[in-house]
């Protein structure tokens, strides 16, 4: 069955086509540089470029595929979790082509979605696997039993998401939005044993409640302190040992955690997903800790961990390979929709 994919959750238009588990082309038009001078994504920005962005995108959707959309046989859409007006302009837009083309759709959770991504390179996931997702609003330990229709959170983070917390130590150290990627560039040329920063939920007390969950907000406090005890004696900042530390902290605590998850569940695989995957530590830290503990690793090339209207029409086709039936032509736009809802009912 071939498969339209439309992904509109936050400041990414992505439309793409899927066939099964082969992705055919995806095209994402992004309005992250009409946020930038915010320092964040701005609701109403987001939701004003989807509008302007949709139609063209699913137009070179068409034209660099081949494909037209009278021969899509269902749509997949993200339902949430996401900003709600962002969301609305998508969900508005399948439900105009389900109707149109008289064709099944197929509403989706957008963090199962960053999961599903990977069948795309490796093929149908190993299931039960255990899924790290760390993006910019979420960070969740997952138990992956059926990605169409059975996911279990382990753990998430009690504060800030591991993308927000790039984010915000960027703005500290005068980096540009969105963080992470200048973080990283940043990091390259620093020392990572610097400067020892917090590993959040990590002590043995916090363990019984928490040893699942992630917490970034003390680590990004600890950083803001250390730059401005810096700052205040009159000394220059080294930003890249600062970057290094940071991102080393952060690429610790969250490999360690999936990895004990695995470990507690018996389960030999290990899927990570969502925006902050493109960090080149985070990859290699997962990579070296997997192999010690003898767990597979599958991780997505970067252009597919980033969102897009692929990881949707991949989640979409897997719904469709089950026979799972369609969600009704009155789905929500869900902005809080939970991780354990994979399809909007
Ligand atoms: P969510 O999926 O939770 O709704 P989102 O879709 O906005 O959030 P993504 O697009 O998956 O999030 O990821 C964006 C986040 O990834 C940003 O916070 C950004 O700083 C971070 N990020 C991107 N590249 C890197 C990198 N190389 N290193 C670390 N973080 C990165
Ligand atoms: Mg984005
Ligand atoms: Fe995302």
């Amino acid at each position: 069955s071939l498969i339209l994919g439309v992904e509109s959750s936050c400041d990414e238009t992505g439309v793409a086509f899927v066939r099964g588990n082969e992705l055919l082309g995806d095209v994402v038009a992004s309005s992250v540089d009409e946020h930038a001078r915010f320092g964040g994504v701005v609701p109403e920005v987001a939701s004003r470029a989807h509008l302007e962005a949709l139609v063209p995108t699913i137009r070179r959707a068409c034209e660099e595929t081949g494909h037209r959309l009278a021969d899509v046989d269902a749509i997949a859409v993200t339902s949430g979790p996401g900003l709600a007006g962002a969301l609305m302009v998508g969900v508005s837009a399948a439900k105009a082509l389900s109707w149109a083309l008289d064709k099944p759709l197929y509403g989706v959770n957008h963090l199962a979605a960053h999961v599903c991504a990977d069948v795309l390179d490796h093929g149908p996931l190993p299931e039960p696997t255990v899924a790290l997702l760390v993006s910019g609003g979420h960070t969740n330990l997952l138990l992956v039993r059926d990605i169409a229709s059975d996911v279990v959170e382990l753990g998430s983070t009690i504060d800030d998401a591991a993308g927000e917390a790039f984010d915000k130590v960027a703005r500290v150290l005068e980096l540009p939005y969105p963080g992470g990627p200048h973080i990283e560039r940043a990091a390259a040329t620093g020392d990572p044993q610097a400067i020892r920063f917090p590993r959040g939920l990590t002590a043995r007390k916090d363990l019984d409640k928490h040893r699942f969950d992630y917490s970034f907000s003390g680590l990004k406090t600890a950083v803001v302190r250390w730059v401005q005890e810096r700052q205040l004696a009159g000394e220059p900042v080294p930003v890249a040992d600062v970057a290094a530390s940071f991102n080393e902290a952060v690429a610790d605590v969250l490999t360690a955690k999936a990895i004990d998850a695995c470990r507690t569940y018996g389960i030999t695989d290990l899927q990570i997903g969502g925006g902050v995957t493109a960090n080149s530590r985070l990859r290699a830290l997962a990579e070296e800790r997997c192999a010690e503990a003898g767990i597979s690793l599958r991780v997505p090339r970067v252009r597919l961990c980033t969102d897009n209207g692929a990881m949707v029409a991949a989640l979409g086709s897997q719904m469709v390979q089950r026979g799972l039936p369609p969600s009704s032509l009155d789905l929500p736009a869900d902005s809080s929709m939970p991780v354990s809802e994979v399809k909007a009912s």
